[in-house]
């Protein structure tokens, strides 16, 4: 350790005497900008990020809100992790040599969080015409048959991978196909880029083409399999992950559960009550259940690792029974506009006493863009055709420490906390024509303009707006 050890903050002094560990600051390297990032849920009461408090106007008043921002600041990274934080004039005299990187005038947000998608449907987005049963028979289903070549797969995966960190997606909870060797090409892509991603094995035993059919065996042997060479390696989580209801048979379902009781920290990663036609069909083949989510539960699949896309359709029992069990919703509003299948209701996942782990989704491909930008601006547009109003750091908090805190992952990304893993965005607000013109001038100094230019990010922005993406501060994509 050098001469400089004596200029380290308290608190960085403990961190290294508790962690053992000795930093040589001639190993940091640091970020300079404009940062924001949620430190809390603005969804929860108590929250003081609104522009109808008035002493929300400056941002010196920021103490008691869910948000951070820090006008000109400096993040300190060591080895991938985050070391420290705060204002650049507080900051920098203790870190005289720092290797720098300055982004004078660009916004830097940890990296974004996708937490529903399907790898194999990249080719097939935008495909015309149908709803949900008629687009899995016509469009899904011949689709995903090609993943059985494992050279298909890995082509598509690095596509698939490239284009999240294009658009400022450094996590994502992915479904791959029914094949196993799908799931080793997405991982292995994954891998490759150091990217945090959950996927796992489609299991689907019936009301399929038989190309795309396992056994409920084959299924269960097939994950514990893959679990067992990916689960926790590097940067990967496993997802046991049948389809949804209708293509799994009772003795599927069971062994699903048998999975997540053998390997306790693997994720349950499914579709909930999205369509209404899908409701009715499940009604059907489970007659004995009382709701579609008790078909989940009456196979002990809902549990504080369950991720459940979509809740379009769901009775306050059901959003009861999501609350007291902490599992997480995937909010996919692109793909439920698209499929025209409804309006999620994220009044009743955040407020009416409950506090639903709810996280933003692309469900590429039946999402119609990649970018969680756009996403959250369809979120927006749900929320209003109910009444309802998302404001610009509650569609921020979702695509950031939400979809953490909905994975299980909050300890590790989702804001610039100390000791996190450095994934992290920079923006260019004015990266088009139109944005460059409704956003003239500097980055904002108060409040009022930080909700704003924020606000107009999520509706005008895309993978243009992204200058450049990290991944445990490493740069990952580059926009020149
Ligand atoms: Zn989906």
């Amino acid at each position: 350790m050098n001469q400089n050890t004596q200029n380290l903050s308290p608190r960085l002094n403990q961190n290294l005497q508790s962690s053992g560990s000795q930093v040589e600051l001639s190993e940091l390297t640091g970020i300079r900008g404009v940062f924001l990032d949620c430190i809390n849920d603005p969804f929860s009461n108590g929250s003081n990020d609104s522009l109808d408090n008035p002493s929300a106007e400056n941002l010196e008043s920021l103490e008691n809100s869910s948000i951070r921002y820090i006008p000109d600041g400096l993040l300190v990274l060591n080895q991938g992790h985050i070391h420290d934080f705060g204002a650049y004039s507080a900051l920098a005299d203790r870190y005289p040599n720092l290797t720098l990187t300055h982004y004078p005038d660009r916004l830097i947000t940890p990296g974004l969080i996708d937490i529903h998608l399907h790898y194999p449907q990249t080719q097939m987005m935008a495909a015309y015409g149908e709803q949900l049963l008629d687009w899995l028979n016509q469009y899904t289903f011949p689709m995903e048959q090609s993943f059985q070549d494992p050279e298909h797969a890995a082509q598509v995966a690095n596509f698939f991978v490239e284009e999240l960190l294009r658009n400022g997606t450094t996590t994502a909870a992915v479904f791959a196909a029914v094949f196993p060797g799908s799931v080793d090409a997405l991982f292995a892509a994954a891998q490759a880029r150091n990217l945090r991603l959950i996927t796992g094995k489609v299991m689907m035993d019936r009301h399929a083409p038989p190309g795309l059919l396992d056994t409920a065996q084959s299924a269960y042997e097939d994950s514990q399999r893959l679990i067992e060479r990916w689960h926790g390696v590097d940067r990967l989580g496993y997802a046991v992950t049948p389809r949804f209801a209708p293509t799994s048979t009772p003795q599927q379902l069971q062994l699903a559960a048998q999975l997540l009781a053998e390997f306790p920290t693997v994720y349950l990663h499914t579709h909930l009550s999205e369509n209404l036609d899908e409701l009715a069909w499940v009604q059907e083949l489970f007659p004995g259940s009382a709701s579609y989510l008790d078909v989940y539960d009456r196979f002990a699949l809902v549990t504080s690792r369950s991720i459940f896309a979509h809740c379009i359709h769901l009775s306050d029992v059901e959003f009861d029974r999501l609350a007291d069990v902490n599992a997480a919703i995937a909010f996919c509003p692109t793909s439920n506009f698209f499929l025209g299948s409804g309006l999620f209701n994220i009044q009743k996942a955040k407020s009416e006493g409950r506090s639903i782990n709810v996280g933003l989704a692309s469900d590429v491909g039946a999402g119609t863009s990649f970018s969680m930008l756009k996403t959250a601006a369809e979120a927006y547009k749900v929320a209003q055709l109910q009444h309802q109003t998302l404001s610009p750091f509650q569609l921020f908090f979702l695509m950031t420490l939400g979809g953490a805190r909905s994975l299980h992952l909050a300890d590790h990304i989702g804001n610039f906390e100390l000791g996190k893993e450095a994934d992290f965005v920079v923006w260019n607000l004015q990266a088009t024509p139109l944005m460059a013109f409704r956003n003239p001038g500097p980055l904002p100094t108060t409040f009022r303009e930080l909700s704003d230019r924020l606000f107009s990010l999520l509706v005008l922005g895309d993978d243009r707006s992204v200058s450049a993406t990290y991944i445990m501060g490493q740069q990952q994509f580059d926009s020149v």
